[in-house]
């Protein structure tokens, strides 16, 4: 049994001696219980935060421990109610071949799911990340201006398509130009901007004549900065994440960006709101996103793009590829 443990806390970026692949033993399911063999492994943003030891939503990752990570299993043996050998299973036994679980907290997906993969993004966390928290808390109408970046990543791209269906003006924002053609030709958005071109807020502004209603904040950064002249009264921010900012070791250098963010929030009365996908919605608000995701899926309303990376001993490199845009598409890592 294979699994790969938080060997040191990083500072800064995660390097080679951040994460160690190790052998175990392997685990023995009781009474009771089930031995889960992984077959995908999802490698998302917020893992980056679980190596620090700081206060957060969650604890961290302890030294030693195996790095946190939502997988699609699969049921080798079974002495649990309602699962059967063969089942594929959802659950968060994080990065390692083989786990036991005695069912809590695991969702049966069934024999044979069309997609397993998808249950790590776009019918999963990601895909609720955006349904959630763009519907509820962003509440765009229609023909009001929408811009998400990280746009060809699990969590923006499903933000953008919402909000094209929703009948909005929707501008992504990506890293490079064959990203920022995917989200305008296959995802449908009206405009993408590269973040790495020099005149990035220029074209922003450009790209959005009527300022922005609703910025789904996914990186902070320079990109948070360019659109905060261009917010309208009343915009809603929801708050989802700040990528750009995950490997920094301490505050950045340069200009107290503070008086610029609250000073705007204050002027243009902006609804800032932070969430968590696992506890800030209720099972009411899920029920909406499967509903709505399964048929924007079958009637090609929303596209989905994944990235499979081989191999357990892949996913170190892979987690770092993410975090600085080197990954196009969601990341999930064939395991088994
Ligand atoms: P992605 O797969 O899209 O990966 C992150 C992307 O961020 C990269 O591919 C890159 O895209 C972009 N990025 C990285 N650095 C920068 C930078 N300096 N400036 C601009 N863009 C950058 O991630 P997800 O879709 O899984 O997640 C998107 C965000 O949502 C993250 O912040 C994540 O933490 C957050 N999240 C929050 C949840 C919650 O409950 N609040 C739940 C799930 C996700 P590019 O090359 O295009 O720049």
């Amino acid at each position: 049994n294979r699994r790969v443990v938080l060997a040191e806390r990083p500072k800064g970026a995660p390097d080679d001696k951040t994460l160690r692949l190790e052998e175990s033993a392997m685990p023995k399911a009781g009474k009771g219980e089930m031995l889960l063999r992984t077959v995908y492994l999802s490698l998302d943003p917020y893992m980056r935060g679980r190596m620090n030891d700081t206060k957060s939503y969650a604890t961290p990752v302890e030294i030693g421990g195996v790095m946190t990570g939502q997988v699609v299993a699969e049921v080798v043996t079974s002495d649990v109610d309602g699962f059967a050998v063969g089942d594929m299973v959802l659950h968060g036994s994080g990065w390692q071949d083989y786990a036991v679980s005695d069912g809590k907290e695991v969702i049966n997906l069934g024999a044979n799911p069309d997609n397993p993969s998808w249950y790590l993004g776009i019918l999963g966390m990601p895909g609720y990340t955006a349904h959630a928290g763009l519907l509820n808390i962003g509440e765009p109408k229609k023909g009001e201006t929408v811009v998400v970046a990280a746009a060809s990543g699990p969590v923006g791209a499903t933000v953008g398509q919402i909000a094209k269906i929703k009948g909005c003006r929707v501008v992504g924002v990506a890293g490079g130009a064959e990203k920022c053609a995917h989200v305008v030709d296959t995802l449908g958005f009206d405009a993408c901007i590269d973040h790495r071109a020099d005149d990035f807020a220029a074209q922003l502004k450009a790209a959005c004549p009527d300022g922005i209603d609703v910025y789904f904040e996914n990186v902070g950064g320079k990109v948070l900065y360019a659109v905060l002249p261009l917010l309208n009264a009343f915009a809603r921010m929801p708050v989802c994440g700040v990528v750009s900012w995950y490997n920094l070791p301490g505050l950045p250098d340069g200009p107290d960006m503070g008086p610029a963010i609250m000073g705007t929030i204050l002027r243009m009365k902006v609804k800032v709101q932070g969430f968590i996908i696992f506890d800030s919605f209720g099972p009411e608000h899920h029920k909406a996103f499967i509903a709505d995701m399964k048929s924007w899926l079958a009637d090609g309303q929303v596209t989905y793009k994944e990235q499979v990376v081989d191999g357990l001993e892949a996913a170190p490199a892979a987690l770092n590829d993410l975090l600085v845009g080197k990954s196009f598409g969601k990341m999930v890592v064939k395991v088994g």
